[in-house]
């Protein structure tokens, strides 16, 4: 039995991470005490439908939320609506922006990250948001009316949602993409190519491999200037352009950081009792042994479960397989696994015009895969994928591009 003044667990950052890690703590019998720590109003939430249902009014904000009030209540956090501004690893102690200290036996870095700014004249303009918490998308919401003018900045993945959000609202949207493909490095061009080509005929003005110089005010709105000489015009102007995550207070703790808090496979940090997960967290992959931060749904639940082990005295390792999405509008792209551990790439077109692509290592092991296609088709394809990845299963390239090849067939 653990006593909640004397043995207590401190999780910074109230998000999704955090949160679950609270759940997962009382669920493995965890009697001490939870200092829940998160400087958004909210309680803890779910993200991704931020960029699609909740944007598109489909979804309530308040069912983003993990939990029911009455299942938050009973796990008997002490929550705290604040930042946490420091870390005293030898006194073990945490200080918060509203004044109070708050001692610890462990902690938890689970604080995520914030938008990337935009470094040019004109990003801070009262009509240039960015998209990361529930306060956002209320933000952005007046600015998601059919017939108002829309240019995203960035053509990741919650840029392209927003675009496809704002289509389906009835928005002229124009995209712009500094990088010559879509969705950068972790989707294959083969996939980028359909998203760019649906988002085309979905009436989205994309400008690829250009940049923005600056944005203005004028008349009626702003005015993007792009680096090709053109210029854009709009009533708002979503910034998209990724995250950076937030390890400036571990790292003053004296946490060993590098593009995110540095942990082991056990999730903990280079400092006693301190530990790190979500997407914040940068960690060795389980299948190659490089240094991964993964910023997804997924991992966010799953290292939870984990952390949550090992914050109570466990020395439980993270080898799930990482795995995200991404829907635009009727459409679904995957990836799973760790595409980059491949040493062979193949291509699957499925007669319906869906694609899959299996990356394979030296012994044919599937140890990858991604996907798109329209939702209702092809989420049952990804989904034996991700088994497929996830059990290991070895196949031949030429067995894996025959649309012939029934992928269940490969689970026995
Ligand atoms: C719009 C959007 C759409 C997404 N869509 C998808 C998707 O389709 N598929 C997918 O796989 N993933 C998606 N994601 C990613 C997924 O939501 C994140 O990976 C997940 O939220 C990470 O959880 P986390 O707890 O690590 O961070 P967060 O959920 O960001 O939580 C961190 C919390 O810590 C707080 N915080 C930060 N600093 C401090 C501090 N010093 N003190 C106290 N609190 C602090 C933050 O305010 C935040 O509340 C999406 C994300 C966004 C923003």
């Amino acid at each position: 039995m653990h006593s909640p003044d004397t043995d207590s667990i401190l999780i910074v950052g109230a998000g999704h991470c955090g949160g679950r890690t609270a759940q997962a703590l009382r669920a493995f019998g965890w009697t001490g005490g939870i200092d829940l720590v998160g400087d958004e109003e909210s309680p803890p939430y779910e993200r991704p439908a931020l960029s699609k249902d909740a944007l598109t009014g489909a979804k309530a904000l308040a069912e983003l939320d993990l939990m029911a009030p009455d299942a938050l209540q009973a796990l008997a956090l002490r929550r705290h609506t604040a930042r946490v501004t420091a870390v005293d690893a030898a006194a073990r102690t945490a200080q918060l922006s509203n004044g109070s200290t708050l001692h610890y036996s462990a902690l938890l870095f689970a604080n995520g990250g914030s938008p990337r700014a935009l470094a040019i004249p004109g990003a801070d303009l009262p009509q240039v948001l960015t998209l990361r918490t529930k306060a956002d998308a209320l933000r952005l919401a007046p600015w998601l009316q059919a017939g108002k003018r829309l240019v995203v900045i960035g053509g990741g993945f919650i840029g392209l949602e927003v675009a496809s959000s704002a289509r389906k609202l009835g928005c002229s949207v124009s995209l712009v993409e500094g990088a010559p493909q879509l969705m950068g490095r972790a989707v294959p061009a083969l996939l980028a190519e359909r998203a760019q080509a649906l988002h085309r005929s979905r009436g989205v003005d994309l400008h690829i491999g250009v940049s923005p110089l600056a944005i203005a005010p004028v008349a009626a709105g702003v005015q993007v200037a792009l680096s090709d000489g053109s210029t854009l015009q709009a009533d708002a102007v979503v910034v998209g352009i990724g995250i950076v995550p937030g390890t400036a207070v571990a790292q003053a703790a004296g946490v060993a950081v590098a593009r995110g808090i540095l942990v082991d496979r056990q999730l903990r940090t280079n400092v006693p009792h301190i530990y790190a997960a979500g997407d914040v967290a940068e960690f060795p992959s389980h299948v190659s042994g490089t240094l991964l931060r993964q910023e997804t749904w997924q991992n966010a639940e799953s290292q939870a479960q984990v952390v949550a082990h090992n914050l109570m005295g466990g020395q439980v390792d993270f080898a799930a397989s990482s795995w995200f999405w991404s829907d635009q509008y009727d459409h679904q792209l995957q990836v799973c696994g760790e595409p980059a551990a491949g040493v062979q790439t193949t291509v699957r077109e499925q007669e319906d015009g869906d694609v899959l692509v299996f990356y394979t290592d030296a012994h044919d092991k599937i140890v990858g895969a991604s996907g798109w296609g329209l939702t209702a088709r092809i989420a049952k394809d990804l989904k034996i994928a991700r088994t497929l990845v996830e059990r290991g299963v070895s196949a031949s390239p030429s067995v894996l591009a025959d649309p012939a090849t029934k992928l269940k067939s490969l689970l026995k």
